[in-house]
């Protein structure tokens, strides 16, 4: 119990990103140069592709406004002002000419599926269709040694100029001899070191690739590790979740080819445009939490009217992601829309320390309002003290995090 309840104080208190949403006009002035040298030099490069984007887009049903509303959104997504929207609508134009390459590891493949649906596609998903993929083993035709020819081949042309995004975790048990791949039995652990040499950055998608994931989870019988982990001295952006939005790996490849760099990133290496706020900033059922109102068993009331999922094990409250504003599946929705409590997917160990229900209605809460300790029942004594309880957590828990960040990022 002691130490559940210690995890539980943990939740307010969870590495987290300090964003920085004004850097001031001489900042933007700078980076609005650098952003326009860089799109004129992409334009001068050779496409990698021939495709008219705009006719794609067309195909689909989207005009010109459509699309310039689409680079609108994607620029506040970016943490740009408003000024950059029509540079990131011609970075969205010249995404293919930057290659990327993928691997699947230690994985189930869902980072793949969802970088792969397309019914109805909105236009984060036409841009992940026609990105310039040279490389992914589980959609190419190629198998076997055409399929090792077919990424030499990659490697040599685009030495130093691709994106190599990372699906699955890293085996290092056994000296790596649980995941090999290719004739030479070459392990992932190797495999992966060698293509990511020449890599201009490294994107570990999914909470595998940058955690260990769902492989690494207790007792961890292949010893798998996250990218991080175990590569050194190259840029890496993880894009944890399971499995990783989208949204947020074209985000990751639309702002390299706008700026031809990393974005800004938070210390598990995490790009603050996605995961700079907790689920429960944006979560829209956030006024119930602080009005004390919450689900207590499945299928009560609470649950029918919407209420708050905390006493059912939501993760929410400690979870970076972006997932309550950008959503799933077009869209449409997201867990906690559809009645389920956030199991911390984006968190490191998420499978061991959050993934199951665990109730948390007899934790206490260090309420900063008077510092006096509550417990989450006692949230709906009243509402007013609830929510200035509510409101005081939140505020607490963000300048902890922010304090947390700027600690990772100083080391
Ligand atoms: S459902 Fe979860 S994320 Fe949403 S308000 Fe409640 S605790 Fe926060
Ligand atoms: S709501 Fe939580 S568990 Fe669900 S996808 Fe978002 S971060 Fe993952």
């Amino acid at each position: 119990m002691a130490e559940r309840r210690e995890a539980f104080k943990m939740l307010f208190s969870a590495n987290s990103a300090k964003v920085e949403t004004n850097k001031g006009d001489a900042y933007y002035d700078r980076l609005f140069q650098q952003c326009r040298a860089r799109l004129d030099e992409l334009k001068a490069s050779q496409p990698l592709q021939a495709i008219d984007f705009h006719e794609i887009l067309s195909d689909e049903g989207y005009d010109r406004r459509e699309f310039m509303k689409w680079a609108s959104a994607a620029t506040a997504m970016l943490m740009l002002p408003p000024m950059f929207t029509p540079l990131v609508a011609e970075a969205a134009e010249l995404m293919t000419r930057v290659p990327v390459i993928w691997l699947e590891l230690q994985d189930c493949a869902g980072n793949s599926e969802a970088l792969l649906r397309s019914d109805g596609p909105k236009i984060d998903e036409i841009l992940l269709d026609i990105i310039s993929l040279e490389f992914h083993e589980t959609l190419m035709a190629a198998a076997g040694h055409q399929a090792d020819a077919q990424l030499e081949d990659a490697m040599h042309a685009f030495k130093g100029k691709y994106l190599l995004f990372v699906e699955g975790a890293i085996p290092m048990g056994m000296e790596g001899q649980y995941g090999t791949i290719g004739a030479s039995g070459e392990t992932f652990h190797e495999h992966l070191v060698r293509v990511a040499a020449d890599a201009a950055a490294v994107v570990a998608v999914g909470s595998c690739a940058t955690y260990g994931g769902i492989p690494a989870a207790a007792p961890n019988p292949t010893e798998a590790v996250g990218v991080m982990d175990v590569l050194k001295g190259k840029p890496i952006i993880n894009i944890p979740a399971c499995p990783a939005n989208p949204a947020n790996m074209v985000g990751v490849i639309l702002h390299f080819v706008l700026t031809g760099q990393v974005p800004e990133l938070d210390s598990l290496l995490r790009p603050k445009f996605a995961f700079g706020y907790r689920i429960h900033d944006n979560c829209e059922r956030r006024a119930h939490f602080d009005a004390g109102e919450f689900v207590e068993e499945w299928g009560d009331e609470g649950a029918k009217n919407n209420f708050c999922l905390y006493k059912m094990g939501c993760k929410g409250p400690m979870t970076f992601n972006n997932c309550s504003i950008v959503r799933y599946n077009e869209g449409v929705n997201w867990p906690i829309g559809v009645g389920r409590g956030c199991i911390g997917c984006s968190e490191p160990d998420f499978w061991d320390k959050y993934a199951y229900e665990r109730p948390m209605s007899d934790a206490n809460i260090k309420a900063p309002t008077g510092g006096v300790e509550k417990t989450v029942d006692q949230f709906g004594l009243g509402v007013l003290t609830a929510t200035a309880v509510g409101i005081g957590i939140h505020a607490a828990a963000s300048a902890v995090a922010g304090k947390k960040s700027d600690e990772g990022e100083a080391q």
